[in-house]
């Protein structure tokens, strides 16, 4: 499997060389030259998760320096469950937040951390986070030799647990708070990652879904429970994913093109609204980033539009392969509250946007709403809510009490040439 850029296709670079590099050269986000279809039957017998996961992921590691590893990378980055709950008749959520983090970035970042060990090369990390990607991250490769962490996010706008996970690491994790939003951090480090003084001193790449390798692993729970529930049913499971910078959605489409038996794909967003924007008029046009409850989606310029845009080209073949529905605070904070009193469910608000979407469409329909993170991250928002603080996992609580103060800049180049 080779992988080209999307704004140069004779670009040709192997899978191990397409995760050290993050960006293409010219700005290009990577993607494999194209997805292996498959035939669902064969996949219906690979019961077993971590065999399924092997397998698939196998064809995009296919003659990588790692593919000989990608029995241990598997078990060491999907060591905690993902089970697909069912709320109610038609209605599941795939939860997949038990990681270490408590969100589903863990999956992705634990996914690359376990190729780079094995590459065993020295390289700065830098990623930019909207909350969770930063905590997932620095769990994943605290400790790892000869990897250096640099984590932007945008100062104030994330929840204070996130900061906390972010923030209470030792030796080669760094912190950096940024005075601005989370698109002026990702802006910030996609000039880090083309900057060539910077990249003359140290391989630098990134940890976000810019980078391939955080977003080959998504597909597989995508995959692995739609053909499960198809087995059992008979049925292609629709999918709903609360989404910001489109990485999860991205993965999870790549799965239905494969041939995964994948029915419809929602789009659920907060009030940020590029993306409904583009849906309606066919015109992509990022403005200023609204910062709302769902805190980790508050994404104005979506990075992997480009990635979906190089194969639908139209809005015309994005409208047919995904609906789009922004969901309001308001709306969120009426979810929450009717799972837990409906469902007895704690959600929290990204998943909310997802659920207040799913209750918006065919009632008969079966939908898989992607749960993305822990409630005890949001304990600010849903407390006042429920009048009940969730409970916390004891991996959350163990990083709360570890806090150390960031460093802060503001968002220039420079300032953050000058720290790192
Ligand atoms: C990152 C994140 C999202 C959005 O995922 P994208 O891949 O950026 O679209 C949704 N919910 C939570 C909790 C997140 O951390």
């Amino acid at each position: 499997m080779d992988y080209i850029s999307t704004r140069h296709s004779s670009l040709s670079l192997r899978f191990d060389e397409a995760i050290l590099q993050g960006l293409s050269n010219e700005g290009g986000l990577l993607i494999p030259r194209s997805k292996p279809s498959i035939d669902v039957n064969e996949w219906v017998e690979l019961s077993d998760f971590l065999t399924f996961t092997e397998t698939l992921l196998g064809l995009y590691l296919k003659d990588s320096m790692l593919e000989s590893h990608l029995s241990d990378i598997c078990r060491d980055a999907f060591s905690f469950d993902i089970p697909l709950d069912k709320i109610e008749g038609a209605t599941f959520l795939l939860s997949l937040y038990h990681g270490p983090t408590l969100s589903f970035k863990d999956v992705g970042a634990r996914f690359l951390s376990a190729c780079l060990s094995k590459l065993k090369k020295p390289i700065t990390i830098m990623v930019a986070t909207s909350g969770d990607t930063g905590s997932a991250v620095a769990s994943a490769f605290s400790g790892l030799p000869q990897v250096q962490v640099v984590i932007l996010y945008p100062k104030g706008k994330i929840s204070k647990r996130q900061e906390a996970q972010i923030i209470c690491w030792e030796n080669n994790i760094k912190p950096v708070s940024v005075d601005g939003n989370f698109d002026d951090c990702q802006a910030l480090l996609k000039a880090a990652l083309q900057d060539d003084g910077l990249n003359a001193r140290t391989q630098l790449s990134t940890a976000n879904s810019i980078n391939i390798g955080r977003l080959i692993p998504q597909m597989t729970y995508f995959a692995y429970w739609s053909t499960r529930f198809y087995h059992t049913h008979a049925i292609k499971p629709s999918i709903i994913i609360p989404s910001g910078n489109l990485g999860h959605m991205t993965a999870c489409y790549w799965a239905k093109q494969m041939g995964f038996p994948i029915g419809d794909l929602v789009i659920a967003t907060n009030a940020n609204q590029t993306l409904t924007r583009y849906a309606r008029t066919g015109d992509f046009h990022p403005t200023q980033t609204e910062h709302t409850l769902a805190n980790a989606m508050d994404v104005s310029a979506p990075s992997n539009f480009e990635r979906l845009h190089h194969d639908l080209k139209t809005q015309q073949a994005f409208n047919e392969a995904f609906t789009v529905l922004s969901v309001s605070d308001d709306e969120i904070k009426s979810t929450i509250k009717s799972y837990y009193s409906r469902y007895k469910r704690m959600i929290c608000p990204h998943t909310a946007t997802g659920c207040f979407a799913r209750d918006q469409l065919n009632n008969a329909k079966i939908y898989f709403v992607a749960e993305t993170a822990h409630p005890a991250k949001f304990d600010s928002v849903i407390e006042p809510i429920l009048g009940v603080a969730p409970p916390i996992p004891k991996r959350l609580s163990a990083m709360l009490n570890k806090m150390k103060p960031a460093e802060c800049i503001s968002p220039s180049l420079n300032e953050l040439i000058d720290i790192i």
